[in-house]
């Protein structure tokens, strides 16, 4: 639930969601809780034998209940979400922070910064409570989370300091591009995402993500081994895999592909190699080095472009007749007035809303081609159907959603269906090529 405000206002924000976003199953598909208790129930994972069809585990009455919470949590949060700018835009209240900034900051750059400073920490305090149920009491409550009170709100004060800090560094240049370009500043901030989102993705592993995690090289050697052996079949050098102590935060479990340029990587989660046999984790890294070698993190950069290049737009036409309406209660009169910040928010959040499908479409698409690169490279359907009934019991993962659920908010495939995909895809028992069988070594 963090909100990153100043992305968001700047509309670069999609961009770095989605380019983070190829992760395997994310927490939301799998939580966790009665998880050892469910492993035990599946012993046949992986014994020998067993290499037939996994069934889709019925989902739990506890993992039901997390899942209509989370619904619930879902729409709050976005109303919460429209509802903060426009009460901070409609009462004028961003104009008179405006003034403040103006007098503090005095010329047009320093204005901008001050502006934001008040603005971040304004948001930052009227989201608190809902940031600390659904970010801390609400995983805790359902045993998903072991993560102390003093780590979250440590994390909670450092996701601000690095938002405030990107935001004074960067949201000059889209203000900067409406006073240049009234006409086609949506066109130069959409163009302009794509090397700031880059240079973000390069950095953040190495600057950013170590503020609030250990990142290292796996502990387990002789597990590392194989996994290098995998990823060296895959092309990937193997100095690109770390492991993270994620079991400071929670108890489920997931990796990541982030980076760009030099610092891409894959990163594994402690709770993963904890909670995974050797067989199943190899597939989940089978998983993310497709999404490395598939390319999926610059795809999404460029995709999210394009999103933000629509979004931005619509935003433009949209704004002006806002303003001229609304021009005495807003307190400002042109769109290149920092006043202006929460009604592009507003705005890119009702955007969003109705591009999200299509977001989420695109990014269940990488997935279900990072699982087919897993099962192909790795051949092992039985321990990748039982990864995702592990990650269904650890997550509490909910296996089938409706349809509205999965167009919104499915990022990933659903569990039922990777596990269905997981059972029937082996096209080398039939002797037909696999689509990324060329890209391997031998
Ligand atoms: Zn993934």
């Amino acid at each position: 639930m963090k909100r990153w405000p100043v992305m968001a206002a700047l509309a670069f924000s999609p961009a770095l969601a989605l380019a983070k976003a190829p992760a395997t199953p994310p927490p939301e598909d799998a939580p966790h809780g009665i998880a050892n208790q469910a492993a035990e129930a599946q012993p046949a994972a992986h014994a020998p034998a067993d290499t037939g069809p996994v069934p889709v585990p019925e989902p739990t009455e506890k993992a039901l209940e997390h899942a209509h919470e989370g619904d619930i949590l879902w729409a709050i949060d976005l109303l919460w979400g429209l509802l903060v700018p426009a009460v901070l835009l409609f009462t004028g209240f961003s104009a008179k922070v405006r003034d403040v900034a103006r007098r503090v900051g005095r010329g047009w750059f320093f204005t901008i910064v001050v502006y934001f400073a008040l603005f971040t920490v304004i948001l930052f305090v009227v989201d608190f409570p809902l940031s600390y149920y659904a970010g801390y009491v609400w995983p805790h409550a359902y045993d998903l989370s072991n993560q102390t009170f003093g780590k979250w709100f440590g994390d909670e004060l450092k996701g601000l300091m690095v938002g405030l800090i990107m935001g004074s560094l960067l949201l000059w240049i889209p203000y900067g591009l409406v006073k240049k370009s009234p006409t086609r500043w949506w066109l130069w901030t959409s163009l302009i995402a794509i090397p700031v989102t880059a240079f973000f993705l390069l950095v953040a592993p190495v600057v950013i993500d170590p503020l609030f995690n250990k990142f290292g090289p796996m502990k387990d050697k002789e597990l590392e081994t194989k996994i290098l052996d995998l990823a060296s079949r895959a092309g990937i050098e193997g100095a690109r895999v770390f492991e993270v102590d994620k079991s400071v935060d929670t108890n489920t479990v997931n990796a990541y592909v982030t980076g760009f340029g030099g610092s891409k990587r894959i990163v594994l989660w402690d709770t993963t190699i904890k909670k995974l046999e050797p067989d199943e984790l190899l597939f989940v890294m089978g998983h993310e080095m497709g999404h490395y070698v598939l390319g999926h993190v610059l795809k999404s950069i460029l995709f999210a472009a394009v999103v933000i290049l629509v979004t931005l737009y619509a935003a433009y036409r949209l704004q002006a007749g806002l303003i001229e309406r609304f021009a005495a209660r807003f307190g400002f009169t042109e769109l290149s007035d920092i006043a202006s910040l929460p009604l592009i928010m507003l705005l890119v959040s009702l955007l969003s809303l109705v591009i999200m499908p299509v977001t989420a479409g695109y990014s269940r698409w990488q997935e279900h081609e990072a699982d087919r690169f897993g099962l192909e490279i790795t051949r092992n359907n039985h321990a990748a159907a039982t990864a995702f009934v592990k990650l269904q019991q650890e997550n509490l993962g909910v296996p089938r959603r409706g349809l509205l659920y999965k167009l919104w908010r499915a990022d990933h495939p659903l569990l039922g269906d990777r596990i269905d995909f997981c059972n029937a895809y082996k096209p080398w028992t039939e002797g037909k090529p696999g689509r990324y069988e060329h890209l391997f070594r031998r």
